[in-house]
């Protein structure tokens, strides 16, 4: 089996580290890619630190990726050697039930296999993301990236894209509409350019009165610093709909006192702690309280495919693999300009001492 250099967290209290993986041979119906480019999501810390109780380790993250195609298998018919590819946080999934069918696989009855930290139903053990050299991948799970779109920057449409992109569209955000984005991280900047281009009027809450003029640019009507009651008082009752981003704990009612009659807030943040939420925040105006998972791989593509037309692409920090636990650091800060993408060329600066 070939092996690929990578990244690990070997426990959730010690750094990322050089590893050596191996990646299963082709299958017939298989992709192996060559990494060049990887997003950092706040879900590789949180599941680098074992933040849900979920992580086995070694674990090796990253569900933001973008490559070239290095061989297919001999029943592949979407894909050939050259091509630039994606794969974003799903590798399989039964195919068969019928949120598969719907094309929903995010939320397959038996569960994706997702692309990191998953029972790999192949070689047995976990699945390796994409902080990796290397990935091998069904065609079915891997996308194509529009031609004019910049790489790197295109890696993080893979999570923070479609995690965004999903929500405001089930939920038909667009003119005559007032929406709201909580927390300006890597998913929030792309909510608020969703938003924008879908017409909505697009106001930010932000804990970082610092990042106003950024939110602008990114396509923010309005700027609400959340920690001034005064101003969230302003703000109350005025939203068709809310998405909340935060990583970490934070007070839903504020928010859902955000919304007008029948109005949504949804959570795509997964904070390691539950919410509390008052029944009085809900009852009254009928609001409702929703989530929602990334998005399956027929929007993921649809996504890719609307920001190629628009030229929407993310606002990216370019570091070496070898800057991946300083990036962790910042990004619990909050101090996050708007997406970490790891340059995979990096990793062979590297010398392979495998563990
Ligand atoms: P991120 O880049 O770190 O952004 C999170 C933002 O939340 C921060 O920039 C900050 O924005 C705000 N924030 C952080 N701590 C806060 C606090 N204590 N109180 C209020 N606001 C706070 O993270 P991300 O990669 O966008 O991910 C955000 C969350 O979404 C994570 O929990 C991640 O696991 C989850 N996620 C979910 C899905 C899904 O499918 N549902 C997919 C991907 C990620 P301000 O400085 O503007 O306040
Ligand atoms: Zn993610
Ligand atoms: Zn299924």
């Amino acid at each position: 089996m070939p092996t690929a250099k990578a990244y690990a967290a070997f426990s959730a209290d010690s750094a990322l580290a050089p590893f050596v993986l191996q990646r299963r041979d082709p299958l017939p119906q298989d992709i192996r890619i060559g990494i060049l480019y990887c997003g950092v999501c706040h879900s590789d810390l949180h599941q680098a630190r074992n933040e849900w109780n979920a992580t086995t380790y070694p674990c090796v993250p990253g569900h933001e990726i973008v490559g070239k195609v290095l061989e297919v298998g001999r029943s592949v018919t979407k894909f050939k050697p050259g091509d630039t590819v994606a794969v974003g946080c799903m590798v399989d999934s039964c195919r068969t039930c019928p949120n598969c069918v719907d094309a929903l696989e995010q939320h397959c009855e038996h569960g994706p296999v997702f692309t990191y930290n998953s029972p790999d139903p192949h070689g047995g053990g976990m699945t390796f993301g994409g902080y990796a050299e290397s990935i091998v991948v069904d065609e079915a799970f891997v996308l194509r990236i529009p031609d004019g779109l910049d790489l790197a920057a295109a890696a993080p449409l893979l999570c923070a894209g479609i995690t965004t992109y999903s929500p405001l569209r089930h939920w038909k955000v667009g003119p005559g509409q007032r929406v709201g984005v909580v927390g300006l991280g890597g998913l929030g900047h792309m909510a608020l350019k969703f938003a924008h281009t879908f017409g909505a009027e697009t106001v930010l809450f932000t804990t970082t009165p610092d990042k106003a003029a950024d939110a602008r640019r990114l396509g923010a009507d309005e700027v609400v610093v959340s920690r001034d009651p005064d101003a969230m008082a302003r703000q109350a009752a005025r939203f068709d709909f809310i998405l909340d981003t935060v990583s970490a704990p934070h007070d839903i009612d504020a928010y859902l006192n955000l919304l007008r009659r029948d109005g949504t807030l949804t959570l795509v943040g997964v904070p390691p702690q539950g919410v509390q939420v008052m029944p009085f925040s809900l009852i009254g105006g009928r609001r409702r309280l929703a989530g929602s998972l990334i998005g399956g791989i027929r929007e993921t593509q649809e996504m890719l495919d609307f920001c190629g037309e628009h030229g929407i692409v993310c606002d990216i920090e370019l570091i070496p693999i070898q800057g991946i636990n300083d990036a962790f650091e910042r990004m619990l800060k909050g101090d996050v300009k708007y997406r970490f993408v790891i340059d995979m060329a990096t990793l062979n600066g590297e010398s392979s001492g495998g563990r």
